[in-house]
């Protein structure tokens, strides 16, 4: 039995102080005020506010691999398809080995970011040839045993990829993301389903309406599980789907029954028509990723989708790893857009209500969207707890939720339980230098100018 007093406690009664919460087999037994005569081991965590953690609902981790290495122009025109080719150099360099050590490394960043579960949007199945592994679902095992490795929940997302493109065979560059048919792929989440981990989740993401034949959608209505698809990221992706079914990307998706509690669009920086009431109708999850829409030049989420819509959010690319710096975002980028303060908490029901709304965003928020138990400090919850240290001059002051917030980088982030086990103490990983040693040598960028047009 552990048992934890830090200066505060965000549990969902509000922010308690001094509070001792005890954890046993990896679940909160106990969370009270402070106690006359306390337990004997208790760990006191003086100037700490202990938070349930992050859950991030959408990364790419392999894409960590080429962080610092596209951000100078390496031709005369860069944007989101340029990207995309530097992209597609990376995913066919990393053999199952750097998927491993990559994957590794960047949930090594997240678990020390405060993030204690992932959903991983996997699309790397094959040989850069499309040739199938002698084990078919080789890398999905290979990330799912990175996360294991280092302690982080995740929820795998098995991509489902069809085409290149709308009219569009699938380039040589997307080969190893293909899928034959809608069958193979729903197989796949089957078998990765019966050999485990027991406690990973495999939901299944048809990777957005440009990879997936129009006759594929209906095969996916009836999936048992969480459903991901990429969504209206980028304006042409919206004016392509209008062009070839006659609806945007979340009218097909509604069309076709795919929309719903399990459902989350990631993205959605492009809206059009319904789409918004849809997605509001059908009580569906929208995953924002502004550190990835800003470096991509994806635009940003309209003022209107910040309302109503159940958000959460995602490291996306891994350009920069930090969940504070996301759900902080998102109330900013908001003032930015409306010219108004306060929009993700219209009602002020106390100075720390926008704090508490941003919060839960990156915690319960990413949870409902991955089909996963709510966090929180409460009795018979998971023990996936964050320990942030407010004992420093930026904090001085500011209400401790309000701090975490508005003012708390991931560089904020002391200590992390996952399952009641600790994996990050004084700001480290256990294996922080041994992981950052082996992804080193799958680092980098391929050179561009050997890449073809997508
Ligand atoms: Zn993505």
């Amino acid at each position: 039995m552990i048992h934890l007093q830090p200066s505060w406690a965000w549990t969902p009664e509000g922010v308690l102080q001094d509070p001792i919460v005890s954890i046993d087999d990896g679940f909160i037994v106990r969370c009270s005020a402070a106690e006359r005569y306390p337990p004997v081991h208790l760990e006191r965590l003086p100037g700490r506010l202990l938070m349930p953690g992050f859950v991030d609902a959408h990364s790419h981790a392999f894409q960590r691999a080429f962080r610092g290495w596209v951000q100078g122009r390496g031709q005369s025109h860069d944007d989101f398809w340029s990207w995309r080719r530097a992209m597609y150099g990376v995913a066919n360099r990393l053999s199952p080995e750097g998927v491993y050590a990559v994957s590794r490394l960047a949930f090594l960043e997240l678990v020390e970011a405060g993030v204690t579960e992932v959903g991983e949007f996997h699309y790397l199945h094959h040989q850069p040839s499309g040739q199938p592994y002698e084990d078919p679902e080789e890398l999905s095992a290979r990330v799912l045993e990175a996360a294991s490795s280092v302690g982080i929940r995740i929820t795998l997302l098995y991509v489902v990829y069809g085409r290149g493109g709308i009219g569009r065979e699938l380039s040589p560059e997307q080969r190893r993301f293909a899928s034959r048919d809608p069958e193979q792929a729903l197989q796949a989440v089957e078998r990765l389903r019966r050999r485990g981990p027991a406690q990973a989740r495999i939901g299944l993401a048809p990777h957005s309406v440009r990879a997936i034949p129009p006759s594929w959608w209906p095969e996916f209505a009836s999936f048992d599980g969480v459903v991901h698809v990429h969504t209206s990221e980028q304006p042409v992706e919206v004016q392509d789907c209008l062009s070839e079914v006659g609806m945007t990307p979340i009218e097909l998706l509604a069309h076709h029954g795919l929309l719903g509690p399990s459902f989350t669009a990631v993205h959605l920086t492009h809206p059009r028509g319904r789409d918004l009431e849809l997605m509001r109708g059908r009580s569906s999850n929208l995953a924002v990723c502004p550190s990835t829409e800003l470096d991509l030049g994806d635009g940003f989420l309209p003022l209107e989708a910040r309302r109503g819509i159940h958000l959460c959010v995602g490291s996306d690319s891994h350009a920069r790893t930090d969940p504070f710096e996301e759900i902080r975002a998102l109330e900013l980028h908001a003032r930015a857009l409306g010219g108004v303060r306060n929009v993700m908490s219209p009602i002020d029901d106390g100075p720390e209500s926008l704090a508490a709304a941003l919060l839960r965003i990156g915690s319960a928020g990413g949870a409902r969207a991955l089909g996963a138990p709510a966090p929180a400090i409460a009795v018979g919850h998971a023990a996936d707890l964050v320990a942030i240290d407010l004992r420093r001059p930026a904090a001085l002051g500011s209400p401790p939720l309000t701090a975490a917030a508005f003012s708390a980088t991931r560089e904020w982030v002391d200590a992390v339980w996952v399952g009641g086990r600790q994996v990050v103490r004084d700001g480290r990983h256990e294996h922080r230098d041994a992981i950052c040693a082996a992804a080193v040598g799958w680092l980098g960028v391929p050179d561009l100018r050997a890449s073809s047009e997508p």
